[in-house]
């Protein structure tokens, strides 16, 4: 009887808890909206219309498991706004999705590739689910289950899907197959991150590591004479800071420091990248890279000296508590929101610091490739590798420049105010929605 109540009163303050969370992460990206509007000096209308997303689709899904119980899985599909082209943006898979999520992440995408130059407005799918623990025979009824659902308001002239959060290549393929059933003929731009042997590129692979990686180039180029010989710390040894390791370094750079849960890794002279992605590939742990010096806490290459910052993992890792201890005179964010606002504020009193290039500019490079490989699909014709990831670099820079040239003009606009690099990209952003809103005369 203890042991229940104790258990519901444990239930209850997570529930809570996440509630807060919920609750401050669509407060959040309103908040965002709200400094943008003013900043830039737009209509009130802007804000009122980019607030709340234009259609919201909650669907069932029900599946029968290994266990032959039927279970029903709730999903979503958020579409934000379309007013520069489809909705675009990923779907998640996880167990603690709500639509209010999915309604500030769709925004995000809204502003995400309006910044990005590319013709797209923003969407965000969801499934509350728990694929860690689902086999492979449910997990493809689960997605089919959802590629029908949502089949009705999707299309490659409509919305396009993508992957986000525990969604992958192998799952995008079932539900273009699913969808095209449907359909009755093969629809492969209505997905995109689709393996590369079925209408997908190689590039996708490593495209938010290679972004962001051109834009830290860009950077130490406009700002810091050159990217050649710069000493590079990573936070975080997944997809992102592998690929961002790996492109970096090729181009001259030197990573000075890696980690992943396991802890970190520092040699002053350079790690081996290919070797170190080889031996977390194949023993899962960063730690066991052979040379070195081996540091038990993961948070390390976060404070170690070095002259531009990639933290590559999770959120909220440079906090008001520890931003003091950063040396880096650069960071560019792969991470989704690693920096809080008030350590960013911290950083930017600093007198050497340069920028923090917000995540939603320097991690843009997943979206970018789903563009490249739509356009590839609409036409059904395929660049090679190399060519693509030309394309991609290219568009990465104008984007980068772009927002600095943004960012100056509003620094000089407001000559009083702490303007950020973030605060000028999301100008930027919601700047060309509204101006595709006033061309098309919905406000
Ligand atoms: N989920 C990725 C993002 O949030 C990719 C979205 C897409 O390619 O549509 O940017």
């Amino acid at each position: 009887m203890i042991k229940t109540s104790r258990a519901k009163y444990k239930l209850l303050g997570v529930i809570y808890t996440w509630c807060l969370i919920v609750a401050s992460y669509l407060e959040w990206m309103l908040k965002v909206l709200r400094e943008a509007v003013d900043l830039g000096g737009m209509p009130e209308e802007v804000y009122t219309m980019l607030s709340k997303p234009d259609r919201i689709l909650t669907v069932k899904i029900p599946v029968r498991m290994d266990n032959g119980k039927l279970v029903i899985f709730e999903g979503y599909r958020v579409q934000h706004n379309n007013a520069l082209g489809p909705y675009k943006g990923g779907i998640r898979f996880h167990p603690e999705v709500t639509l209010e999520t999915d309604i500030a992440l769709a925004t995000g995408m809204t502003l995400k590739n309006s910044l990005a130059g590319i013709p797209y407005g923003g969407g965000k799918g969801a499934v509350r689910c728990n694929p860690k623990q689902m086999s492979m025979r449910e997990l493809e009824q689960l997605s089919r289950g959802y590629a029908r659902a949502i089949a009705p308001i999707i299309g490659p002239e409509k919305d396009i899907p993508a992957p986000d959060v525990n969604t992958n290549p192998q799952i995008m393929i079932w539900m273009v197959d699913e969808f095209s059933k449907l359909k009755g003929y093969n629809v492969p731009g209505v997905f995109t991150a689709k393996p590369p042997e079925l209408w997908g590129n190689p590039v996708r692979m490593y495209s938010t590591g290679f972004g962001a990686v051109v834009i830290a180039k860009e950077a130490a180029e406009r700002w810091m004479d050159g990217f050649e010989g710069k000493r590079i710390a990573i936070h975080g040894f997944g997809n992102a800071g592998q690929w961002a390791a790996y492109w970096a370094s090729k181009w001259g750079a030197k990573i000075v420091a890696i980690s992943d849960t396991s802890g970190a890794v520092y040699d002053p002279n350079g790690i081996d990248v290919e070797l170190a992605m080889k031996v977390k590939n194949e023993t899962r742990k960063v730690i066991n890279y052979p040379k070195g010096e081996k540091i038990p806490d993961p948070s390390a290459p976060l404070f170690v000296d070095c002259d531009i910052l990639m933290p590559s993992a999770i959120e909220n890792v440079i906090t008001k508590e520890n931003v003091n201890k950063v040396k880096a005179r650069l960071i560019v964010e792969p991470a989704n929101g690693p920096v809080t606002p008030e350590a960013e504020k911290i950083l930017y009193q600093r007198k050497d610091f340069i920028a923090d290039v917000p995540d939603i500019l320097a991690n843009a490079g997943g979206v970018v490739m789903s563009y490249l490989e739509w356009v590839e699909n609409l036409q059904w014709y395929f660049w090679d590798e190399e060519e693509t990831r030309q394309k991609l670099a290219a568009i990465m820079k104008r984007n980068f420049h772009k927002t600095v040239d943004g960012w100056e003009k509003l620094k000089a606009k407001h000559p009083d105010k702490l303007i950020t690099m973030r605060d000028a990209a999301f100008v930027i952003a919601v700047d060309r929605v509204y101006r595709a809103m006033k061309l098309r005369g919905w406000i």
